[in-house]
């Protein structure tokens, strides 16, 4: 039986109407779909309570009893139906604020039922809302009575009557038939040797599991499977490629490179640069294209690499091209790099959206000529009709701003696609850059330049206002900059939040000998221009913002970052916006300013940034405390795969075995041609009819 092909809505309690909110909500249309929407979490029902033992603390409880007695209380809309429900020996009350005409008419006194439900503590007594109430001769069979599952559904769903219970239902007899046996989608040889449970029994045990061990071996090789079948597409989407497209050859380091190296650059480069430049080199003389991912933290030099890759495209006859997130990081890579060179003769350009058509034009001509040998730029390098005479390489800064599709086009653009150097600050950790970016390679800068004092964090409550005020001017007259990053512009009625308009009148009235400059995301280009350029010439001290500064600002003489409702951000985005500082020589601090009272997940973060500077560790906490789909900034456009119940947090290890496994195999056997490994085709092509066309992905 294929239950990929047999479709829902033939299936009891099922019919056309649920089948098509199935489809909408979930995109559940096939019984296979059906059978692969695990549940989310399980609830123990292999035990039944006396009354005398609730406490407050227990999630759900169920109680063998009888009902004594129903009573409306209130009038029209506040009407609500209570029951005393008993064990025999205690009592419980039992409360419905809605179907309460149902209620009444479905269950009577007397009558022995099981009771279901969460116990709450309500004017000195317990009280269980909405219970769920059976029959006990219509308990589910006793091997179901163990692990309840409970699955995701949505409110449309809900109020089309598909709720988890319902749905439950719908699976329950589908697990049962399952018995004869479903067509097993791993290969014996992967289930044999790590000892996995079969799809069969698997299936069966996620969604009525026999015990806790049973769920447990289901749910690994579930997460086994889902794993190794993304790898395994990604892997064979690379060898495709490497197999299709060749790369340009960049076969020698030439003068331009030699001549940078020697004489123009000003320090010495980090450890961690030079391996990088290596891992690069070799990869841009290999003949295939590269795919890099390079993660640097804030700070770490990464521009410098870059630029140097940069260099070695144009000794071999190639053009470069830098893209950045935002117009004001470009501008800043072009000012970096345009000093970098200095008279080295190597031409330079600017292009973003306000780049004017007649500069425009002169630059199209140059770029196709080929006289121009680095364009840097911001979307507008793809967005428009731009020509290249030769494009060999291609660098994407802060890669996570960049939405997916936007890669994709870049590499649509060529029949011979330039290589590609992808740089992140945001270290994105490993197991996340495994299934979002499976098919780049990674390099990583993981040393600072030297010199520099790691940033001094700390955690203050905003009662502490005079003494961080005492600070700030000690360090304005030692000559330092500031900046005050608030959450909101403008005050808000909703929110009781620190705002930038606020601040900005109570710095300049704290502060009245010094220049404050003010930068938001709602000012046109020209005037937030104009404002940065203050802090930069170093004619304003202290710099209100909110977090457009996250990317981008590099003020070396800014020592301080201060933080306002730092509680209000993200792990991630905190320590980009501390990277902000500490990239001179001067000892830097980050000030992270709260209120009071915090939630126990926000002290956290606050800890964690208190005790580190490093990126990585912050990104992986970042992940363990948030989860994947909340990552900041690399979700933008989502994971390319959606994980039904493998989580990226808690599934590291097993992504990498996985990950191997795919690996060996497709060396082994790049076609999946061997007979013992055809099972595979198939669920490749079941996961790519599922998802994009991901194989133009740089
Ligand atoms: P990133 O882009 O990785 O955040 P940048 O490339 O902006 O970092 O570098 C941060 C600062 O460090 C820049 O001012 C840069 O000139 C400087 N820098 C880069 N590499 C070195 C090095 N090897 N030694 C000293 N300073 C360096
Ligand atoms: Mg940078």
């Amino acid at each position: 039986m294929d239950f990929s092909m047999q479709d829902i809505k033939y299936l009891p309690g099922v019919g056309p109407k649920k089948a098509e909110l199935f489809a909408k909500e979930l995109g559940i249309r096939s019984v296979e779909d059906l059978l692969r929407h695990y549940p989310y979490k399980y609830v123990d029902r292999s035990r039944f309570y006396y009354l005398h033992e609730i406490n407050i603390n227990m999630p759900f409880i169920q109680v063998k009893g009888h009902i004594l007695k129903f009573e409306k209380i209130g009038e029209g809309h506040n009407m609500r139906l209570s029951a005393i429900f008993t064990d025999g020996k205690e009592t419980i009350e039992l409360v419905w604020f809605k179907g309460i005409k149902f209620v009444i008419e479905k269950y009577k006194t007397g009558i022995e039922y099981v009771i279901f439900g969460k116990p709450a503590f309500f004017n000195g007594k317990y009280n269980i809302v909405h219970p769920d109430i059976e029959l006990i001769s219509q308990l589910p069979p006793a091997e179901m009575m163990g692990l309840q599952p409970y699955y995701n559904t949505t409110e449309k769903m809900k109020s089309g009557f598909l709720n988890s219970k319902i749905v439950q239902k719908i699976i329950l007899p589908l697990v049962q038939n399952l018995k004869n046996g479903v067509p097993e989608s791993l290969p014996a040889h992967i289930l044999k040797r790590f000892a996995l449970m079969n799809l069969t029994d698997s299936l069966i045990n996620v969604h009525f599991p026999k015990n806790a061990n049973a769920l447990n071996k289901a749910r690994q090789r579930l997460k086994f499977e889902e794993l190794f079948y993304i790898q395994l597409s990604i892997l064979q989407q690379t060898k495709w490629r490497e197999q299709n497209f060749k790369g340009f050859i960049f076969s020698r380091i030439g003068d331009n490179f030699n001549a940078f190296f020697k004489t123009y650059l000003p320090f010495e480069l980090t450890g961690a640069q030079k391996k990088v430049l290596r891992e690069i080199r070799i990869d841009v003389g290999s003949g295939k294209q590269m795919n890099r991912l390079l993660q640097g933290d804030v700070g770490s030099g990464k521009t410098l690499v870059a630029l140097m890759a940069m260099l070695m495209a144009i000794d071999n006859g190639y053009q470069a091209t830098l893209m950045a997130p935002t117009e004001i990081l470009a501008n800043q890579h072009f000012e970096t790099i345009r000093e970098f060179l200095g008279d080295m003769g190597v031409n330079v350009a600017l292009l973003t959206g306000s780049t004017r058509p007649k500069v425009r034009e002169v630059l199209h001509e140059k770029l196709r000529s080929g006289e121009l040998n680095i364009l840097i730029g911001t979307h507008a390098l793809i967005e428009e009709v731009v020509q290249y005479a030769n494009l060999g390489l291609v660098v994407i800064d802060e890669q996570h701003r960049f939405g997916v599709e936007q890669r994709s086009k870049l590499w649509k653009k060529n029949v011979q696609p330039p290589h590609i150097l992808v740089m992140t600050a945001t270290p994105i950790p490993r197991t996340l850059a495994m299934t979002l970016y499976g098919d780049l390679s990674v390099s990583v800068i993981d040393e600072l330049p030297p010199g520099r004092k790691p940033i001094q964090t700390f955690h203050y409550y905003q009662s502490k206002r005079q003494s961080l005020n005492q600070f700030i001017a000690k360090q304005v007259q030692a000559g330092r900059q500031i900046y005050i990053v608030y959450p909101l512009i403008q005050e808000s009625e909703k929110m009781d939040l620190q705002d930038l308009e606020n601040g900005y009148n109570y710095i300049c009235e704290t502060f009245p000998g010094y220049k404050v400059c003010k930068v938001h995301g709602k000012l046109k280009a020209a005037e937030k221009d104009f404002q940065m350029q203050k802090f930069v010439t170093g004619e304003a001290q202290i710099m209100v913002a909110t977090t457009v500064i996250e990317v981008g600002v590099n003020v070396p003489n800014a020592s301080v970052m201060i933080i306002e409702n730092a509680e209000r951000f993200g792990l991630s985005q905190l320590h980009q916006l501390r990277g902000r500082v500490g990239r001179g020589a001067d000892q830097s601090y980050c000030i992270l300013l709260t209120g009071f009272k915090l939630a126990a997940e926000t002290r956290k973060r606050m800890d964690i940034l208190v005790r580190t500077n490093d990126g990585f560790e912050i990104s992986e906490a970042d992940l363990q405390l948030r989860g994947p789909g909340d990552l900041e900034g690399t979700m933008q456009s989502g994971l390319p795969f959606e994980l039904k119940i493998a989580n990226l947090a808690q599934d590291g290890k097993m992504l990498e075995i996985a990950r191997r496994v795919a690996m060996e195999i497709l060396d082994e056997d790049p076609q999946l041609q061997k007979p013992e490994n055809h099972i595979m085709n198939v669920q490749l092509r079941k996961l790519k009819t599922n998802k994009l066309n991901w194989g133009v992905i740089s």
